[in-house]
């Protein structure tokens, strides 16, 4: 008795087996279609379902996960830039207007960015600025932002000229590049805005005498100054006489 139904049994699993694979080779169709109409009713379910794993294995296994990244990206790196060179030469005009774009959509973050680098690299850039004058000019000397910040230390923050206390400041040739002075920290001063664009490019007794002649009051606050600066009588040497 036990024996035959475990027979039967075996034979109706077998049949059972088989019945399923003709039914399915049969209806190819009909089951790919319901199978696309059970996934799409159960995405939403199925898409938290891998997203939570997603997230409770990158919590477990966050720093193997990163340093595999890291490691991923430093192997393509060179291999991104070489294909992004050679795509750029091939798409000369398309690389431009995807770039422009871009420089469009973040122009005030690109602003933003290259003032914050200013502020903080001012007299880096301004010295830089300089020695390519200089340079250009054919004049001697080089200075770095520290020798401008000594020079700014031993003024006491104030105007070189006028003598007015210095929030910001121009670093000013005494003897203008274009008129053969120097490019090196003996010839700089700090000077304000103000004294920096009216001495221009004259010499410190040019410029008084311009003063003298249009600003009298201005005239005499720079003398002064220079005078008490100096603590002696003017130089002959800066003032370039
Ligand atoms: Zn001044």
């Amino acid at each position: 008795m036990e024996t035959e139904s475990l027979l039967v049994i075996r034979m109706k699993r077998l049949w059972q087996r088989l019945y399923v694979r003709l039914y399915r080779r049969g209806n190819v169709l009909r089951l790919r279609i319901y199978q696309q109409k059970w996934k799409q009713r159960n995405l939403a379910k199925r898409r938290g379902q891998y997203r939570r794993a997603a997230a409770n294995q990158y919590a477990k296994d966050k720093h193997k996960i990163l340093g595999r990244n890291a490691k991923y990206h430093a192997r393509v790196r060179p291999h991104r830039l070489a294909y992004l060179v050679e795509w750029r030469k091939q798409h000369v005009d398309h690389a431009r207007r995807i770039q422009k774009a871009w420089r469009e959509l973040h122009s005030k973050q690109i602003v933003a960015k290259q003032r914050a680098w200013y502020q903080k690299n001012r007299l880096h850039a301004i010295a830089h600025r300089d020695r390519r004058r200089a340079r250009l000019k054919g004049a001697e000397g080089i200075y770095t932002a520290a020798d401008v910040e000594r020079l700014f230390t031993s003024q006491q923050g104030r105007c070189f000229y006028c003598g007015k206390d210095l929030e910001s400041f121009h670093v000013d040739h005494k003897i203008p590049i274009s008129r053969g002075g120097m490019n090196s920290s003996e010839n700089l001063c700090c000077a304000c805005r103000w004294c920096n664009l009216s001495k221009s490019d004259r010499l410190i007794s040019e410029w008084l005498g311009y003063l003298k002649a249009v600003d009298e009051k201005s005239y005499r606050r720079v003398r002064e100054n220079i005078q008490a600066m100096l603590a002696v009588p003017i130089k002959r040497k800066i003032l370039g006489y």
